[in-house]
């Protein structure tokens, strides 16, 4: 079998008055750029590389690096190829858009394996641990003008929503505002939460900076989220910061959490050898691909680090990270395996994405028990309505 064709794909959606803000960025749109690989055998695979940027510089890799030295190749060599184009971008493309691109060929090159083998990606992965996972919604961003940032009602509403739509563990931002606001926002979530979980429980809760403090202000806020019982602290401080990350882990109980701005293993090597996270989160679409989350999967278990992955982007993204959940052992190992405990979580995002809801004929969804079934069909295990591919993209 050979690959015979390649065609990169710009999809946005504008938002208008649903946009909202984390700490470092208005979103005002949503965007994917997704990858579909045709071969001499009439199989067609489907990818995404990038996350939230803008889909046209990984396009433009896709179609003026990549394609070049993928074309006449075998897409079940997964390996070969991605060595061969990380090789190519080495000297230049460590990081981003390069390797962004390389994830969105890598994911189409998977979906192509499972149907030419008639089994869904996790079995090619050595097998299911499980064929549904516990989701997180991730929402709590900052919506409404400033001058509502700081609206706990408002978020509490949006809390109990997502609760009422069967979520039972829940993500929120923080680091948009000062110290004592952001923590206030932590706290009335919490409420929130409290007030729904069975007696005697807590929910899974989760906080995300996005790296928007220095060190000595991340332990400060760390603190105020142990107060509430917060699982992890996500992206404390800036990526580049190794020191300060060690510094706010060592200092802090609550576990760190990090990945979505990491690249190929070589990165989470960095972090984990330098004790900066106890919560690898790659993002398969920005991290390499399925062929790479399962290196760096491998390499945070063996030093004792979980993986939960970061997932964002159109349904494309969403199977590609149920595949990879589903073949995540729990860690460590228990008879009775719990989500956040030792077993992995889907996050899944509850901000406004028509890519996410429509771009699959049988779009992804949550189940009334707060989990998500992982795809069985051959490959990824979806079927992409190119009406929609059409709708979103270029004009
Ligand atoms: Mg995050």
């Amino acid at each position: 079998m050979k690959i015979v064709d390649v065609r990169s794909y710009t999809l946005k959606s504008p938002l208008g008055d649903q946009g909202f803000y984390a700490s470092q960025e208005s979103f005002s749109e949503r965007s994917s750029c997704l990858v579909r690989i045709e071969t001499d055998t009439g199989l067609v695979g489907w990818g995404e590389g990038g996350l939230w940027g803008a889909p046209e510089p990984v396009a433009a890799m896709i179609d003026h690096v990549l394609t070049p030295r993928i074309i006449g190749h075998n897409p079940l060599h997964m390996d070969v190829i991605w060595e061969r184009l990380y090789a190519h971008i080495r000297d230049w493309g460590r990081q981003g858009t390069a390797v962004e691109a390389i994830s969105g060929v890598d994911i189409a090159c998977w979906d192509i394996a499972g149907q030419a083998l008639q089994q869904p990606i996790h079995a090619l992965l050595g097998g299911a641990y499980r064929d549904r996972v516990q989701s997180y919604a991730t929402g709590g961003y900052y919506k409404g003008g400033p001058e509502r940032w700081a609206d706990t009602g408002l978020l509490k509403e949006e809390v109990a929503r997502h609760l009422d739509n069967g979520f039972r563990a829940l993500k929120i931002k923080v680091g948009l505002l000062s110290v004592a606001e952001d923590l206030a926002r932590v706290k009335a979530a919490r409420q929130v939460l409290d007030e729904c979980a069975p007696s005697g429980t807590r929910f899974p809760y989760m906080v995300d900076a996005n790296h928007a403090y220095p060190p000595h202000i991340a332990i400060t806020v760390g603190r105020g989220l142990e107060e509430e019982g917060v699982l992890w602290f996500e992206e404390p401080v800036i990526p580049e910061d190794r020191k300060g990350y060690r510094q706010v882990a060592e200092t802090l109980d609550v576990a760190i959490a990090a990945g979505e701005c990491e690249h190929t293993r070589y990165c989470f090597r960095d972090l984990i050898l330098d004790g900066c996270i106890d919560i690898a989160q790659p993002d398969i679409c920005g991290t390499g691909g399925i062929s790479e989350a399962v290196k760096i999967a491998t390499l945070a278990r063996t030093f004792g680090v979980q993986v939960i992955p970061h997932v964002w982007g159109s349904g494309i993204a969403l199977a590609a990270a149920l595949h990879f959940i589903a073949s995540l052992p729990p860690s460590p190992h228990s008879a009775n395996p719990l989500p956040a405990l030792n077993e992995p979580m889907l996050e899944f995002d509850r901000n406004p994405n028509p890519l996410r809801d429509t771009l699959l004929r049988d779009p992804i969804a949550l189940e009334d028990d707060g989990t998500v079934r992982i795809p069985q069909g051959p490959g990824l295990g979806i079927s992409v309505d190119e009406d929609v591919v059409a709708q979103f993209g270029p004009k």
